[in-house]
This record gives structure tokens, C-alpha cells and sequence, in this order.
């Protein structure tokens, strides 16, 4: 957490027009960090609305607004880890597609309250920990999608096992997708890696990017398939063949290979 606050502060740092919002995905519930809701008037990180709220200032002379973040991140994620204790099991996939539905939300929110022909430029970074779901396929590639039309890059920062769906996100989207190989190294790989904007990485030596796996879920099991069918009028996938398509019920003519005629042979006298 330690560094994906210093992460934050830094990307508040780099420009005075930069915003933040940080969202966690946890098994049940996906939650926006900050601005918390003890932000004020619904501002992302605007300076007007730190000196009227009653955060007693930094100490140390950090800029007030880092303090007041990275305060507020703290104590929500605490919040939520404590909460959460009770739901024990072997699952270990969170809310990732809602938790990028809601980082879109925010996006729109920015730029609808942008002047008109102002250009807002927006990525989202996903750290991710936790297993892929296959059960959230489908929202999963519409938010992909939805963020692709928008000019939104999706980066990936993964520290335990690779994520296919991940891959297919930055792939589509134009982001970097990184299993970085020490966690203990988190914060050097975001700085250096994550925080550059895609105009200043065009400049930078970054790790090539990753083999895709492309696989897809079907419809019916949420399975990752490499071959299976596909319906020809709503594009569902499916891992085994059926007459009817189950999302858009289409019945599909199955031409059935010809079936032989056994020759009947024919006695010709033989004389
Ligand atoms: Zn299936
Ligand atoms: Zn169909």
C-alpha cells in the first residue's frame, strides 16, 4: 500500500491538472478509496476543497493534499480489510471488472465537468493480486471495449499469478501489461514503468510486451476455451455444440453430411 501511495502522490505531483482516484476490489465489493466519501462538493483532489475540510495539516511539511490522501487511503483500507474478515474460503477473485466499471465512471465524471474542447487524457492502472474470474467474462471484455472507445489505456501491474483477461485488456487498449518479478521491488517498477504518460514512454526502454493469451470464456461453463463454437449471429461462445444458441436463441440448420444410399444390387440375368 506503501507504494501505490507513493505512486499516487507522484502522478499528483507531476501536474498541477492531474487527478487521482483509487479504487479497491475485494471478493464482494469494490470501493472507491479516494476521494473517499469524506471528500468535499464531490471534487477530485481540487485544492479548494482541502483547506475547508478539518484535516489538521501535515507535520512534517508534506504538501497537505498528499497527507490528506494517503490518510484517507490508509483508514478506508483498513476499513475494508477489517470488514471483510468474516468472509473466509477458498475464493481468491475479486469485483476487477465492477472496480473498472466504476474507474470509468469516474473518468466520465471528470470529463463531463471539463470546459468543452478541453482534452482530458486518462488511464487506469490495475495492481492485482488476486486470481483471474472467468465467471466475469463477459463484463469484463464490455468494460475493455468500452474503455478502448473512450482513448482510455488500461495499464497492468500483476504481482502474483498472470492474468489472461489483464493481458487481453492492455493489448486492446494500448497499455503495458508487467508480472513484475520481485514484489519487494513494487514501487520502482510503478515509478519507472506506470507512472510515465504514453507520450513520455514512446521515449523509454520498457520491457517488451507479453505473449497475449487470447483465450475466451464460454458462454455456458465460463471456461477459458481455445476452440470452440461460435454463434454467427451474436458471436456467443460456446465450448460443445448445440442446435439452439442460448443467448439469442437462434436455431441453426445444421447441414448434416449426406447420408449414403447403400446401392441395392441388381440381379441382371445373366444371359
Ligand atoms: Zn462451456
Ligand atoms: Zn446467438
Amino acid at each position: 500500500m506503501d507504494a501505490v501511495m507513493v505512486m499516487g502522490n507522484s502522478h499528483l505531483f507531476m501536474g498541477r491538472n492531474n487527478k487521482l482516484a483509487v479504487i479497491a476490489s475485494h471478493l464482494q465489493e469494490s470501493r472507491l478509496l479516494f476521494p473517499g466519501k469524506h471528500w468535499r462538493s464531490g471534487d477530485l483532489s481540487g485544492e479548494s476543497s482541502i483547506v475547508e475540510s478539518n484535516i489538521s495539516g501535515s507535520k512534517d511539511g508534506k504538501y497537505e493534499l498528499l497527507t490528506a490522501a494517503n490518510d484517507m487511503i490508509a483508514e478506508d483500507i483498513k476499513d475494508l480489510m477489517t470488514k471483510s474478515t468474516e468472509m473466509k474460503g477458498q475464493r481468491t477473485d475479486t469485483m476487477l471488472a465492477g472496480s473498472l466499471a466504476k474507474a470509468l465512471c469516474c473518468i466520465f465524471y471528470k470529463t463531463i465537468g471539463c470546459l468543452a474542447g478541453q482534452e482530458v487524457k486518462s488511464r487506469i492502472l490495475v495492481i492485482k493480486a488476486a486470481e483471474d474470474s472467468a465467471l466475469q467474462y463477459m463484463n469484463f471484455m464490455n468494460v475493455i471495449f468500452a474503455a478502448q472507445k473512450q482513448d482510455i489505456i488500461i495499464d497492468a501491474c500483476v504481482l502474483d499469478t498472470d492474468s489472461g483477461l489483464l493481458q487481453q485488456a492492455c493489448d486492446i487498449t494500448g497499455g503495458i501489461y508487467l508480472k513484475i518479478p520481485q514484489v519487494n521491488s513494487l514501487l520502482q517498477y510503478l515509478l519507472w514503468v506506470f507512472l510515465p504518460d504514453p507520450d513520455q514512454r514512446t521515449h523509454l526502454n520498457l520491457p517488451p510486451p507479453v505473449h497475449v493469451d487470447y483465450r475466451a470464456a464460454c458462454f455456458c461453463h465460463r471456461n477459458l476455451i481455445e476452440i470452440g463454437y461460435v454463434c454467427s449471429v451474436c458471436l456467443s461462445i460456446f465450448c460443445n455444440f448445440s442446435p439452439i444458441c442460448t443467448t439469442c436463441e437462434t436455431a441453426f440448420k445444421i447441414s448434416l453430411p449426406p447420408v449414403m444410399k447403400a446401392k441395392k444390387k441388381k440381379f441382371k440375368p445373366m444371359f
